[in-house]
């Protein structure tokens, strides 16, 4: 027989995927019944594992040895089972509220144990069917499936009951520990019963028993799993530890003196560097987890304080829309006729109320657009009335700075538009605004044009202009440059900002182009007709 069958380095490797499990489960899990529960089914997998296979190794010549061996391999079956109920009961942390269940598991799980490894009632020889180990039973066999059938009832039961009822966090550890399970189970039906049983395979018992590992590699990691960051310190642990398990077997396997001194020094070099690697990934870890708390916090900080502004700003308004319609009413006398000496102040608080009204609004939008709870209420409307409308209310101030104020539209209509006539309408305001109020001397010109599929709206002046590389900045929210801050000491920097955001809703771009200080500026707007 070749030294390294398929077989042999399978239980070898298993050996050694058990050990580390054990050690990682052993090391993380906080809980005591699971931690302890786990070790005692990862020894019962070995024993099934491993004696499992031994008679298939010295079966021919040591028959009576092999049967023995075998035994314990099927003895420690129906006790596996037992235990995987008891750790679905712990995991689901529902010990009282089974407690009969538990009492009738035990009893079904130690007298299959029993019947099993002191009786020939289950197992009662092994013959050689060519190379391959076969059973003889015996007529408890049936008796024997059945109660192993209602071991598994008796673990699903609970767990599926309570499965459904589990906290998220419990969930998403169960969902692996069910992978494995059926995985499991699947395995062990398919070669372990249906194949040898029914169908008389016998050479592939051992993807039934090996799938014992499957189970507890995912069961480990159910227990251990806290949250993703740690499955890569537990990652750096395994590989840590299977290259020293292998390291350490070579070294055992050294045949000079010379072999053990140098492999032992490899090993020990190894773990200390192997300590290394873990601790620096726990650090990095640490820090990052530290980093993400922290930005969650400042998040959650950002969004009250968001919220904070939406909520005032919108009670803002109301007050302040009716302040500045009674104050309009005064103004033209709608209540009849008021001293001369009040006209200033009265003008002076009415233009003061307006100015509020603009920055609660500016706020309002900007929360609105921070939460995402802009809307838009699309209809088909006409741009070139709204540009009309906005060249009406702003032409007195534009004439009182005695600028020349024009525009330009194209012969034909242009096609309707659909979108938020409002929000259009206040970005272009926005820029027509800002055009008069960053222009001393010369012109402001909006003209309109079709575009392929697009209208292009410009708005250009002879006013302040900006550097090139100011542009930018000229987008971010309450970010006011150049001499703009001088000359509208009182404005906030988020027309531009929520004008933006506004075309950019609506699939369109919004940009603007100066060839550089005080030599005038043009915004552009470029809107699809069907937004
Ligand atoms: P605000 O006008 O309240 O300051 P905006 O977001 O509308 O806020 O504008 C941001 C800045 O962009 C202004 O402070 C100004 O410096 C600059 N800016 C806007 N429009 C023009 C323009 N037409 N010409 C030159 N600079 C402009």
């Amino acid at each position: 027989m070749p030294f390294f069958t398929l077989n042999q380095i399978l239980v070898l490797l298993i050996n050694l995927l058990a050990i580390v499990i054990g050690f990682l489960v052993l090391k993380h899990s906080p809980h005591k019944k699971i931690k302890t529960i786990f070790l005692f089914m990862t020894l019962l997998m070995l024993f099934w594992v491993d004696f499992a296979y031994f008679p298939r190794l010295i079966g021919k010549e040591f028959p009576f040895l092999a049967l023995f061996f075998l035994k314990i391999a099927w003895l420690v079956t129906p006790l596996f089972f037992t235990s995987l109920y008891f750790l679905t009961i712990f995991l689901l942390e529902k010990e009282r509220k089974y407690k009969n269940l538990t009492k009738s598991v035990l009893f079904f799980g130690l007298l299959s144990t029993f019947l099993t490894g002191l009786t020939n009632l289950v197992v009662a020889d092994i013959k050689f069917a060519g190379p391959y180990l076969a059973i003889e039973y015996g007529p408890a066999m049936l008796p024997f499936l059945a109660m192993i059938s209602f071991l598994i009832f008796a673990t699903l039961f609970p767990l599926f009951r309570e499965y459904f009822q589990a906290s998220r966090i419990l969930k998403s550890k169960l969902k692996y520990f069910i992978i494995g399970l059926f995985g499991f189970y699947l395995a062990n039906v398919i070669f372990n019963i249906l194949f040898p049983l029914v169908f008389k395979i016998v050479h592939l018992y051992w993807i039934g028993d090996y799938s014992t590992f499957f189970l507890l590699g995912c069961t480990a990691y159910a227990i251990v799993r806290k949250e993703l960051f740690e499955v890569k310190v537990i990652l750096t642990e395994f590989l840590v530890a299977l290259i020293a398990i292998l390291l350490l077997v070579d070294f055992f396997l050294s045949k000079t003196s010379f072999e053990y001194f140098w492999k032992g020094i490899l090993f020990f070099t190894f773990l200390i560097f192997g300590n290394f690697l873990i601790k620096s990934v726990i650090r990095e870890i640490k820090l990052r987890k530290k980093l993400e708390e922290a930005y969650q916090k400042l998040k959650k900080l950002d969004e009250a304080k968001t919220e904070f502004v939406s909520i005032t700003s919108h009670q803002l308004r109301g007050p302040l829309g009716l302040i500045k319609g009674y104050l309009w009413m005064i103004l033209n006398q709608k209540y009849g006729p008021f001293p001369e000496k009040l006209s200033r102040p009265l003008k002076n608080t009415f233009e003061a109320t307006q100015r509020l009204v603009k920055v609660v609004n500016d706020l309002l939008n900007l929360s609105r657009i921070e939460l995402g709870k802009i809307s838009l209420e699309k209809r088909y409307f006409q741009i070139e009335k709204i540009v009309d409308n906005i060249y009406k209310e702003l032409l007195p101030v534009a004439q009182k700075k005695k600028l020349e104020f024009k525009i330009e539209k194209p012969k034909r209509p242009l096609p309707k538009i659909l979108g938020d006539p409002l929000k259009i309408r206040e970005a272009i305001f926005n820029l027509v605004d800002n055009a008069i109020k960053y222009t001393q001397e010369g012109f402001v010109k909006i003209s309109l044009e079709e575009k392929n599929g697009f209208v292009l709206i410009k708005i250009a002046d002879s006013g302040i202009g900006f550097d090139p590389q100011e542009i930018k900045d000229l987008f971010e929210k309450f970010r006011r440059v150049g001499r703009g801050k001088l000359i509208d000491t009182q404005g906030t920097g988020l027309g531009l900002y929520i004008a933006k955001k506004f075309i950019e809703l609506h699939k369109g771009r919004l940009w603007a182009e100066s060839p550089g200080r005080g030599k005038g500026s043009t915004f552009y707007i470029k809107l699809p007709f069907n937004g």
